[in-house]
Order: C-alpha cells, then sequence, then structure tokens
C-alpha cells in the first residue's frame, strides 16, 4: 500500500516506510492510498478471535507486508492481555467495550503492543542496519503504554520524559518501574509543558540527530499520529460489532453507534475508518470534557484554539489541538489536499479555522465538567453496580443522552481501568481515603469489585528508573543512557 499525505505533498511507495516515517515531510498525516472493504463470513463470525479480526483488518491496509511475519507480530502482541483482550458490557442499550485488559491499563496498550514490534519489523525489511530510539514526553498514559509496548523489542531504544509536577501517583509508578534493557523513564523537573518543549527542541535540533545517526541511532516518536497506532485501532471496532452480532443483541447489518472519549481523535477516527471499510456503524459521538473545543467544532464548524485550557479529573483528554483531527477532514473534504492545507495554515497563523458547518456529517458533540463526570460515575455504580472511570464515564453519558436524542444502540468505549483514577471513583461514591494509592484498596472494600491482582502488583514492583534531571540536560541524559 502506498501511503499520501493529507497535505499532499509527500508520499511513501510502502507500509514500512509510512510506519518508519511517522509524520509526513510537508507536516501532514499518511492516510492509505485506498480503504478496501472489508467483508466477514457468517463462518468467520462464528470462529474468529480476535486476533483473526486483527489478522483481517491490519493486513488489508498493510498489504504489502510479509504476510506471515505481520501474522506472527499480532500473535505475540496481544498474548499480553487478559484474562480476556475485549470483554464487553451492557448497560441499557449502551454496550461497553472494555478496552483496559493490557499490560497498562489503559486502551493504548491496544495500538502500543503491536506498533513497536511493526516498527522493528520495518528496520528489517527496509534493511535498514540502524536502531530506532524513540523519545516521548508524556502527561500521562501514553508513556507507560509505550514503555510497556516497547521493552524487549528488538533494535529499539526507548526514553520517556515525565514531568515532576502534575502526574498521577498511579501513571508515575507504571513508569518508574519498568525493568526492560531498553526502556527508560527520566523525571524533569516542571510541568508537561516544560518536558515537552524541552524535547520539541531535541527534534529540531538537526546537529545533534546528526549525531546520533553517527552513533547508529534513527529518531523516532511514538505520538498517535503514526499510522501503526492507528490501524491496530479500527481492529476492536470489527471485532465488537460482529461480538454483538454472535451473541444475537444485533442483527448483522444493524446500524450500531460509537460513542468515545476523545482527546487527540486517534480512537474516534479509528471508528470512522471501521465506517469507510464497510463495518455498519451509524453515528460517531465524540465525548469531551470542559476542554470542550470538539463539541463547538462540531456544533459550529469553528475550530478555535484561543481559550482556556482547563486541568480536569480525565486528563488524557486535555488537549487542545486534537492532531488526527486532520484525517477526519481530509475524508470529509473529499481528499481534497488544498483544503486541508490551506486550513492548517490557518491553524499554525491564527490558532483558528472555520469551515462550513454542512461539511461535517455522522458526527455529534457532548461535554461533561468534573462534576457531571462525577455524577455519571456514581449513577451508572448505583444502577448496574458496575466501575467506570472518568474518562469511560463521559462515553457512556454521551452515549445515553444520544440515546435520549436519536435512539438506537451504542457501543461505548471505557478507555482505562477505573481503579487507575480510583480517586475519583472514591469522590464520586463519596469514600474516604487518604491517598491516591490508598482510594484502590477502600473503593474495593466499598464496591466488592476488585482491581487486577497484576495491576496491584505493579504498583509495588522496585523502583528501577531514578534519574531526574532539569529540563536543560536532555541532551546529555540521552547521552549518558545510550552511551
Ligand atoms: C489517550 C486516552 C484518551 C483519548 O484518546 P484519543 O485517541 O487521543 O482521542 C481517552 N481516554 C484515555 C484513558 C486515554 O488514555
Amino acid at each position: 500500500m502506498k501511503f499520501l499525505s493529507t497535505r499532499g505533498k509527500s508520499e511513501t511507495d510502502s507500509s514500512y516506510e509510512a510506519i518508519l516515517r511517522g509524520l509526513a515531510d510537508d507536516g501532514g498525516l499518511y492516510v492509505p492510498e485506498k480503504l478496501g472493504k472489508i467483508d466477514i463470513t457468517s463462518e468467520e463470525i462464528d470462529s474468529f478471535e480476535y486476533v483473526d479480526y486483527a489478522k483481517k483488518v491490519i493486513s488489508s491496509i498493510f498489504d504489502d507486508m510479509d504476510r506471515e511475519a505481520l501474522f506472527h507480530e499480532i500473535d505475540e502482541a496481544y498474548k499480553t492481555f487478559e484474562p480476556e483482550i475485549l470483554p464487553i458490557k451492557k448497560i441499557d442499550d449502551v454496550y461497553v467495550m472494555e478496552l483496559f485488559h493490557g499490560q497498562t491499563y489503559a486502551f493504548k496498550d491496544f495500538a502500543m503492543s503491536l506498533l513497536p514490534r511493526l516498527v522493528s519489523l520495518s528496520l528489517k525489511k527496509k534493511n535498514i542496519d540502524k536502531k530506532i530510539l524513540i523519545l516521548t514526553a508524556t502527561s500521562g498514559d501514553t508513556g507507560s503504554a509505550a514503555l510497556y509496548g516497547f521493552k524487549g523489542v528488538e533494535n529499539t531504544e526507548i526514553i520517556v520524559f515525565y514531568p515532576t509536577k502534575g502526574i498521577s501517583e498511579i501513571q508515575r509508578r507504571q513508569m518508574v518501574t519498568i525493568d526492560g534493557e531498553n526502556t527508560h523513564a527520566v523525571a524533569v523537573k516542571g510541568n508537561f509543558d516544560d518536558a515537552q518543549s524541552a524535547l520539541k527542541e531535541i527534534f529540531n535540533d538537526g546537529e545533534f540527530k546528526k549525531y546520533l545517526e553517527e552513533k547508529n541511532y534513527l529518531l523516532s516518536s511514538a505520538n498517535s499520529i503514526n499510522i501503526g497506532r492507528l490501524v491496530p485501532q479500527i481492529v476492536y471496532y470489527f471485532y465488537s460489532y460482529f461480538q454483538l452480532v454472535k451473541d444475537g443483541e444485533i442483527e448483522r447489518g444493524e446500524r450500531v453507534s460509537v460513542s468515545v472519549p476523545t482527546g487527540n481523535f486517534g480512537n474516534i477516527l479509528a471508528a470512522y475508518l471501521a465506517k469507510k471499510m464497510g463495518l455498519p456503524l451509524g453515528d460517531l459521538i465524540c465525548g469531551s470534557n470542559k476542554n470542550n473545543i470538539l463539541t463547538d467544532f462540531i456544533n459550529t464548524g469553528i475550530y478555535d484554539i484561543n481559550r482556556q485550557f482547563h486541568t480536569t479529573n480525565s486528563p488524557s483528554m486535555d488537549i487542545l489541538i486534537s492532531s488526527n483531527l486532520e484525517r477526519f477532514l481530509y475524508y470529509e473534504l473529499n481528499e481534497d489536499t488544498e483544503y486541508v492545507d490551506a486550513l492548517m495554515k490557518d491553524l499554525k497563523t491564527e490558532g483558528k479555522y472555520v469551515l462550513p458547518k454542512e461539511k461535517i456529517n455522522g458526527i455529534y458533540g457532548y461535554c461533561y465538567d468534573d462534576e457531571k463526570t462525577l455524577e455519571e460515575i456514581s449513577a451508572v455504580y448505583e444502577k448496574f453496580g458496575y466501575l467506570v472511570d472518568t474518562h469511560s464515564a463521559i462515553a457512556t453519558k454521551s452515549a445515553a443522552e444520544y440515546i435520549k436524542d436519536q435512539g438506537g444502540k451504542v457501543l461505548a468505549a471505557a478507555t482505562a481501568s477505573p481503579f487507575k483514577f480510583a480517586e475519583s471513583i472514591a469522590k464520586a461514591l463519596s469514600i474516604d481515603y487518604e491517598d491516591e494509592i490508598s482510594a484502590i484498596d477502600v473503593v474495593e472494600e466499598k464496591t466488592g469489585i476488585k482491581a487486577d491482582d497484576n495491576f496491584k502488583n505493579l504498583l509495588r514492583k522496585e523502583v528501577t528508573q531514578k534519574i531526574e534531571i532539569e529540563k536543560d540536560g536532555i541532551r546529555d541524559v540521552i547521552k549518558e543512557i545510550l552511551f
């Protein structure tokens, strides 16, 4: 498969190249030249496991990859999920996809378990005799998912930079206890922006990149614009839909809408692509927190980042620029790359772009503040004895509100384990707790719902990552770690 840039001035000759490059040279994002339809037969519905859907969907886009090698990597990647890859729970007319049974208990594991393997495979197939160095700044789930995903993967080395301020204790512990040979987590004094801007400088430093290349390292990042992160996410919509067919919950061909708690627009875009590939999905329901730039965009056609940024209890959705929205624009504007390019220029120069509202279709936006989010957690627990985390609560509430307005059935994405945000759960259920970690125990006690043993063990693991630096020390620490 060839991949084309959303801005029209770059393309790749292969899937391997798109995965290794990440971002297109013209600043755009790669999209496959064609999106074929996926046909799932009745026999396949009966016999398919999760990895069978993964093989079918992923190989239809990465169709030029070595099939046997790709299938092997898919088998290996999803072995880490337990006890089941993707359980689906029903609450009223909402089907909750529990996307948090991977190693770091958030949905990013679905992509991060496979992407590193695809990177390594791509290096091999392109005969590149270098190692990939992944540098990522994180304030949340991306860092730990990336560390676990890259751990032990051949010819890769990963360093995650996390801020000392504004990161949750659970997320911090997931990173500082990582024990791979090729995995490193470094604390940067300050907040996320400090870590992020220091790292950006490195990516723009040609001389430092050249220095690394001489030492046999190619620089890359693990953020969600890489097509290799997006494609594995399309799979769970196919799997979930046909699981509902198999269980007799829906008729084959019946439209089911999808509700997704959205940050960078990657997860919901995967649903959009699944629909383009023929899956009978209905509307897309985009849930946001108080950072409701997407809700405004969907309702008015105006995307305007000149607004206050809010820190909320669903931190993985605290975002003003949703990078993957660019791919949505590309398709909604009928692949008019000049139009996309012009909008992205407006965004860069004015922090804003305007699209005629009628150009955006089939998508609904809802937003809820912290208080409403906690109310939803409490309401779902009271009514169904079921716990949703703060992000997932926004998805279930958006789904319920959509059903009230439009009717039908909805698949809602639960993107993190409730125990990852135990403090908010305790608050929502009015349970006293001392700190973030002890909140896990009191929530278990009060609700009788148990956190995964592995999750609790992870929090007790020995701290292996102890480096803390000032933000101007990033270059030095990279050299120290690598050489
Ligand atoms: C990353 C993340 C999101 C947002 O997903 P996007 O693909 O960036 O829209 C939502 N919930 C959780 C728990 C996440 O980690």
